[in-house]
């Protein structure tokens, strides 16, 4: 199973960051400090801390598909 898709809820996110936190590699903040997955890394990029991020999203608003 591999990580295909990142994606983060923009009605659930309230802003935490932990996210950002835990894979800034795939993950950053807009400018209201929401979430967002960084342009290009919508794949997750092979980062192994996304599974991590989606736990410590407090509000689950992260979604992964995997194959
Ligand atoms: S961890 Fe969840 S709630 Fe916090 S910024 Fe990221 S997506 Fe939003």
């Amino acid at each position: 199973m591999s990580i295909t898709r990142v994606s983060i809820d923009s009605d659930l996110c309230i802003g935490s960051s932990q996210c950002v936190n835990t894979a800034p590699g795939v993950f950053t903040q807009d400018d209201d400090g929401f979430g967002l997955v960084i342009p290009g890394k919508e794949d997750g990029a092979g980062d192994p801390r996304v599974p991590e991020a989606v736990r410590a999203c407090p509000s689950r608003a992260i979604s992964v598909e995997e194959d």
